[in-house]
């Protein structure tokens, strides 16, 4: 008779290992399907790492060519070897892959290497690499399938001269001429690996801004920033197609609001424009999951409850497709099947964007406190004002705190500058324990650090900003 385990999850992404790993040190038995061939999902593998691997390395070229000599530090002629490039991305990758597999070990949370479909209630059939086929028996099933890119009409992906994000974290080399389209997250960050390694990037947009659920104030200074670094932005217009020709590809476009076409050519395209959820084929009707038009499977709000025993959580579900919520919802859904409190709030899940300088914010926008009617206060401080953003030569940028106007309460805070991805958790934490400024500015921050201006912005708010 087939063993039964307390949880299966299909999908071995931050949200289906780390739901793998928390239930395993629960003392659930539990085992994690994943079709890949390595764990770690759309994460390790295609986005958060390897993005952040050539983000480093291409800034710190950057860096070395535009900024040592202003500061005294003599080099020779530098150039790029992007295999090297590229194979430092990939070891890194498989590491830190390898490390997941040693911690499901380490937490009795068997992987099984295959694709999962659920076959009816507490039955999921796995398929393996060789065609072999077994039907697990569980008393709950967790789908952690994760989402995929999607595309526009008249494109067509060969992840080699059109790519996702998969194609443009693996070029063999740095294209002359790169147009992104989608001034996204992902696209601006894949946009600055290549513009810092020397390909001259258009971002062609539908919208008449950049960063749709980012503050419009840092939006905007964003855009500004980047515009400065070289890249083009060619905001409002709706791309029609891309055509494949034998020395490049020519790629069409029309005012979003309508009137003529025009074409940029190219020689790398790399599609930026949203993903969705990836549920195809799951087998959802088995169990009576639904999902919406978009496929992102219908849970109880808060609770991760897709039908009886089957629970869904990360990119798959409602909420920011950011790999950190992933985590948190697959802590949450194994302490819940362990008879614990789980529970996220989706209020509170920081967005970072890891361009140079990078950006990050948490909570409410201004916009969305406008729209919503809050009464709020701004503090904002820049970081020209920072005495260590000074010594770093990294004065890019500002701090904003914005507080509920009556009680003080830290509503959101929305920051761009050296460092903020990292700076940012502290307001996560004080918005966790429901701080009010007044608690930051009162708060001893050591000098002279970057996180001196979350302080003197949350001084700003109360109208006691203090450094130069
Ligand atoms: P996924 O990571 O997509 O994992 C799902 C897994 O399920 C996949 O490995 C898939 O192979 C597997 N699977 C699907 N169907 C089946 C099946 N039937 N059987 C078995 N296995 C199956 N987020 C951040 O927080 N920070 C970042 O810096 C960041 N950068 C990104 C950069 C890029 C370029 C991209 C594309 C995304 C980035 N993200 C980032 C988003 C982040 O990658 C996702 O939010 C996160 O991976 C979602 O986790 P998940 O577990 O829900 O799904």
């Amino acid at each position: 008779m087939a063993e039964t385990y307390d949880v299966v999850i299909i999908g071995g992404g931050p949200g289906g290992y780390n739901c793998a790993i928390r239930a395993g040190q629960l003392g659930l038995k539990v085992a994690c399907i994943e079709s890949r061939g390595k764990l770690g999902g759309t994460c390790l593998n295609v986005g958060c790492i390897p993005s952040k691997a050539l983000l480093h390395t291409s800034d710190l070229f950057r860096t070395a060519q535009e900024d040592f000599e202003s500061m005294g530090i003599k080099t020779g002629k530098l150039d790029v070897d992007i295999e090297k490039m590229i194979a430092q991305k990939d070891e890194t990758v498989e590491g830190l892959t390898k490390g997941i597999e040693f911690l499901f070990k380490k937490n009795n949370a068997e992987y099984i290497k295959g694709r999962g479909k659920i076959a009816g209630p507490g039955k999921v059939e796995v398929e393996g690499a060789d065609g072999s086929k077994q039907t697990l028996e569980t008393k709950n099933i967790v789908i952690a399938t994760g989402s995929e890119p999607v595309s526009l009409p008249g494109i067509e992906i060969d992840e080699e001269r059109v790519v996702t994000n998969t194609g443009a974290l693996s070029l063999t080399s740095v294209p002359k001429r790169l147009i992104l389209i989608g001034a996204g997250v992902i696209g601006l960050e894949m946009g600055s690996v290549w513009s810092r390694l020397g390909s001259e990037v258009t971002v062609v947009e539908y919208l008449d801004r950049i960063m749709p659920g980012a503050d419009s104030e840092i939006a905007k200074e964003a855009q500004r920033v980047f515009k400065k670094q070289g890249l083009t932005f060619r905001l409002g217009q709706k791309v029609t197609g891309v055509e494949k020709m034998k020395s490049k590809l020519k790629l069409s476009m029309e005012p979003a609001k309508g009137g003529d076409t025009e074409t940029l050519d190219a020689d790398v395209v790399i599609v930026a424009v949203g993903r969705r959820a990836y549920t195809e084929g799951l087998g959802l009707e088995n169990v009576g999951v639904t999902t919406d038009k978009r496929g992102v499977v219908q849970v109880t709000d808060g609770h991760f409850k897709a039908a009886d025993g089957v629970w869904a959580i990360g990119d798959c579900i409602h909420g920011p497709m950011l790999a950190h919520k992933a985590e948190d919802d697959g802590v949450a859904v194994a302490e819940l099947i362990a008879g614990k409190a789980g529970h996220v709030d989706y209020n509170l899940v920081p967005s970072v964007v890891y361009t140079n300088p990078e950006i990050a914010w948490v909570g409410k926008t201004e916009d969305q406190l406008k729209e919503e009617g809050v009464e709020y206060v701004k503090g904002k401080f820049p970081f020209m004002a920072n005495s260590r953003a000074r010594t770093n030569h990294e004065t890019t940028g500002f701090v904003k705190i914005l507080a509920d106007k009556k009680t003080d309460r830290i509503l959101g805070a929305h920051m761009m500058g050296p460092c903020v991805g990292e700076m940012i958790g502290e307001l996560c934490v004080a918005m966790e324990f429901g701080a009010a400024s007044e608690d930051i500015a009162r708060t001893s921050h050591a000098h002279p650090t970057l996180s001196e201006a979350i302080r003197q912005a949350a001084m700003g708010v109360e109208g006691w900003t203090m450094q130069m």
